[in-house]
Formats: C-alpha cells, sequence, structure tokens
C-alpha cells in the first residue's frame, strides 16, 4: 500500500502515520511539555468547562459575549449537558462587531441576564472572537439592577483546556466574593485578614476546611468524617452549586486544592491568608501525608493526627493486599486529575510508565510528577494531543489503557483493554481507603478482561500482525 499524505493541520497529523510504520522509533525521554504540541484541535471548545460550572450554580446567570457561531456550539452543548438555563447573549454578526459597540452590547445582554428570575450574580464569558475578548473588568458596572457582574475572560487561544476553564470561572467569582482583605498589626504592619473578628463562629469556622476541586459527591462525605475524627470538618466543596460556600472561602482554615489545575483560585485566596494544602488523599502514603498536612495547618492535636492518619494508611493498606494491581497502563485523560489516579494505581501495584493530560505543568504538578517519576513513570505529557497517546500505544505496549474516547477505541481495536477515562473513573469516589477500594476494584476487573478483547479482535480482524496498520482516528472527544 502507498503511503498516505496527510496536509498539515488535519485530524490525522503525518506523525502518526510514519510511527505506525516505524515500529523502531524511539521517544524523547524525560520530556514533560509536549514535543511537538500542534494546533489539532483535540478537544471542543476549552470555554465549555467555565459555562458548565458557572450554569450549575443556583442563582448565577451566564451572559454569553462572542459571536454567533460560538454561541450556537456552546449553548447547544450546555444544553446537552442540561444546564436547564437560559444563555443571554448580544446578537454579534459581523456587521455588530465592526460598529464596535461591544462594551454596550455586553452590558444590554448582562441587563437582559439580571432580569431572569432568582438572579443573584450575572457572569459575563467573554470567548476568542478578537473584539469581545478585548472587554474588560471595568467596561462593566459591577451591579445592574442590585445584581453582582462578574467578567469571565476564555479566550481559547489563552486557556488551553478545560480544566482550566474552570479554574477561571471559580477565581473570578472568589475575587468577588472572597477577596483579599488586610488588617494592621500592633507594630504596623499591614497582613491578610483571614476571619472577621474574634466571635464564637469565625473560632468554629478556622477549624474547617473546603476542598477545591470537582469531585464525586461521595467523595466530600469520607472526607468530612476523617476530617470529624480530628475536630475539624469540610465545610464545602467548590466549584459549589451555592453561591455562599465561595464566600465562606476567605475565612476557613484551610483550602485543600485536591486537583492541580486550580492555580488563579488559589493563588487568589493564598493573597487573602488563607492556608493552602495541595495534592489530595489518594493511595496509602499520599493519604497519610494529607491527613498530617492538614493537621498542620489547622494547628490540630498532633497526637491524634497522628493517629487517624496512620490508621487511615492501614485501611488503604488493607485494600490494597486484597485486591492488589498488577500490569502495565497507561492513564491519559483530559480532567486535569491523570497524575492523581497514577499516584493510586502505582501504589496499588501497578507499573504506570505514561501519563498524558490536557493541563499545562505547573507547581500543583511537580510534587506528583517527582514521585511518579521516582517510581517508574517514564513520560509525563502535558497539554498532550492524541498523536502523542497513538505513539505511547506503540511504544509501551499497555495492558490497560484509561484513555479519552478516540485512545480508548484505537486501543480496543488492538484487542487491548482499554476504559474512557471521563465516563468510567471520574464518576466515581478516588479519595481515602472508601474511593480505593472501588476505584481499584474497577481496574482489576478491567485487567483480567484481556483475554476477551484479544479474542474479540480476532473473531473480527483475524490474528494480531506483528504491527497494526494504519486507521482512521477520530480526535474529537
Ligand atoms: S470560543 Fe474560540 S474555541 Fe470556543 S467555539 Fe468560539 S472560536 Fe471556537
Amino acid at each position: 500500500m502507498s503511503p498516505i499524505t496527510v496536509p498539515e493541520g488535519n485530524l490525522i497529523t503525518p506523525s502518526l502515520i510514519e510511527t505506525r510504520g516505524n515500529a523502531s522509533a524511539s521517544l524523547p525521554t524525560g520530556h514533560s511539555v509536549s514535543p511537538d504540541h500542534n494546533l489539532t484541535p483535540q478537544t471542543m471548545c476549552p470555554a465549555f468547562g467555565s459555562l458548565r460550572v458557572l450554569t450549575r450554580i443556583d442563582g448565577v446567570q451566564t451572559a454569553m459575549v462572542t459571536d454567533t457561531g460560538c454561541l450556537y456550539g456552546l449553548t447547544f452543548v450546555t444544553h446537552f449537558y442540561a444546564s436547564r438555563k437560559s444563555i443571554a447573549a448580544p446578537a454579534f454578526g459581523t456587521r455588530e462587531l465592526v460598529a464596535g459597540n461591544v462594551a454596550e452590547a455586553a452590558i444590554a445582554a448582562c441587563t437582559e441576564a439580571s432580569r431572569m428570575p432568582g438572579t443573584k450574580l450575572v457572569a459575563a464569558i467573554s470567548l476568542c472572537v478578537a473584539e469581545t475578548a478585548g472587554l474588560t473588568e471595568e467596561m462593566l458596572p459591577p451591579q445592574i439592577n442590585g445584581v453582582d457582574v462578574i467578567l469571565v475572560r476564555v479566550p481559547a487561544y489563552a486557556i488551553h483546556s478545560h480544566p482550566e476553564a474552570k479554574d477561571v470561572a471559580i477565581n473570578a467569582i472568589l475575587k468577588r466574593y472572597a477577596p483579599p482583605r488586610t488588617e494592621l498589626t500592633a507594630d504596623g504592619v499591614e497582613k491578610p485578614l483571614t476571619y472577621d473578628g474574634g466571635n464564637q463562629d469565625e473560632e468554629e469556622m478556622r477549624r474547617k476546611v473546603i476542598m477545591l476541586g470537582e469531585v464525586f459527591p461521595a467523595d466530600p462525605i469520607s472526607v468530612d468524617a476523617v476530617l470529624k475524627r480530628l475536630g475539624s470538618g469540610l465545610i464545602a466543596t467548590l466549584p459549589s452549586r451555592n453561591l455562599d460556600d465561595y464566600k465562606l472561602a476567605r475565612r476557613v482554615g484551610a483550602i485543600a486544592a485536591v486537583h492541580p489545575f486550580y492555580g488563579g483560585s488559589v493563588a487568589t485566596l493564598r493573597a487573602a491568608g488563607v492556608p493552602i494544602i495541595s495534592g489530595a488523599p489518594v493511595g496509602p502514603e499520599a493519604t497519610y501525608n494529607w491527613i498530617k498536612a492538614i493537621g498542620a495547618a489547622l494547628k490540630l492535636d498532633p497526637a491524634l493526627t497522628e493517629h487517624v492518619a496512620a490508621e487511615e494508611r492501614e485501611k488503604c493498606q488493607a485494600v490494597i493486599s486484597q485486591v492488589p494491581l498488577k500490569g502495565r497502563i497507561l492513564v491519559c485523560g483530559y480532567e486535569g486529575n491523570e497524575l492523581l489516579y497514577a499516584r493510586l494505581l502505582v501504589e496499588a501495584g501497578a507499573e504506570v510508565p505514561y501519563i498524558s493530560t490536557s493541563i499545562q505543568k505547573s507547581l500543583y504538578t511537580a510534587a506528583d510528577e517527582a514521585w511518579l517519576r521516582a517510581r517508574g513513570t517514564r513520560e509525563i505529557v502535558y497539554q498532550k494531543t492524541l498523536e502523542q497517546d497513538i505513539r505511547a500505544l506503540d511504544a509501551y505496549k499497555p495492558d490497560l489503557v484509561l484513555g479519552t474516547t478516540p485512545l480508548s477505541a484505537e486501543a480496543k481495536a488492538r484487542g487491548i483493554p482499554a476504559m474512557y477515562y471521563t465516563n468510567m473513573l471520574s464518576v466515581r469516589p478516588m479519595f481515602l481507603s472508601a474511593g480505593l477500594a472501588g476505584t481499584i476494584q474497577l481496574i482489576r476487573d478491567a485487567l483480567e478482561r484481556a483475554p476477551r478483547y484479544a479474542w474479540m479482535r480476532e473473531f473480527f480482524e483475524g490474528p494480531m500482525p506483528a504491527e497494526p496498520p494504519p486507521s482512521t482516528v477520530n480526535t474529537m472527544d
């Protein structure tokens, strides 16, 4: 068969096809940022991350400031995910954009949104269109009809992934409802004011924790149970449906930022003087360290903290001894929590040589990356492309793939067990011993299904060739 020529920028790049035909192609070792990052669209519009979290908050009404093309696609997909809310928007065609009255049109859309029943906050979302991306906070009134107005700027050329767009939205709310405040000490030094006075309620609040990260609903319940044993408690999880939870963020004793992509929100809360704990209680070691970090941040009884942390670590170890994992797994999602899942799998005994994610490398990915590399992970790719994941299939010959839709489809076509990361993993608990038990049982079951995948492949396509031929890969997630 003659080689296929694919123009640059098409959904399948020539490098993918070359890789398939070149079994000896070796991967660059040790790189952490995509070496061949290209502009091939790999997911739908990242701004949907913002729109999704905002439309889920009670009392928040969105006004999309963009052209009709973006508006159509994003409105469609938002309703597909059951937003059950209207989305206000100016009628921006080419004529209106060229006329240059973007701010006036945005204010008109915000006014319309403010009149919708039950509205407490209007979020004006500015997207890619050059004319609307120039909208600034100062061009919008802080309130319309007594309703607060914020600006959420998520042009896809600056915000590359859904998770990072969620951070932009949450950060905009925190800046409005939990802004840094300062007080003067007796020495005349200005320092962040982290609580409002010294009454009983505020003291109580300073013993509580807010978790920052979209998690399965069972996780906050098990985290709260452990924190209560320490004399603390989980008071909210952000993103929350309740606007009042955002107002508490400046007053609690600590923020547990369990996902690494909330960098903007973390910076806002850090500036407000709230202690931040990064990482998450996934697997025995991380669980132990996380509970100890909470105890230290809240200045809880050290002996009690050690006791609870050690006990929860033992429970995790007991789960793993009953259901140990064995096998080579690739973790390739776009949720932004892939490093956490990889940690959990490695602690349970799996080999995870390759991890890829849609988010960028940051200060908050550093600890998990170092931990994973010290335990055998060879490649961690940030802002990944599907082509890189396909090459990892060739290079690492996994026993199981936890991947995006097209990667999972490609793995299954090769007779390799695969699960869609978002639908199968992000919809179940993963924290502490309770989350660990459910997750590793699921993974173990999937690993044990390998013979069935091989049989199915052989049934439809005959014996496996030494190298699979190129096949069409649809990169739309
Ligand atoms: S906001 Fe940007 S990425 Fe999103 S649909 Fe519009 S042009 Fe596309």
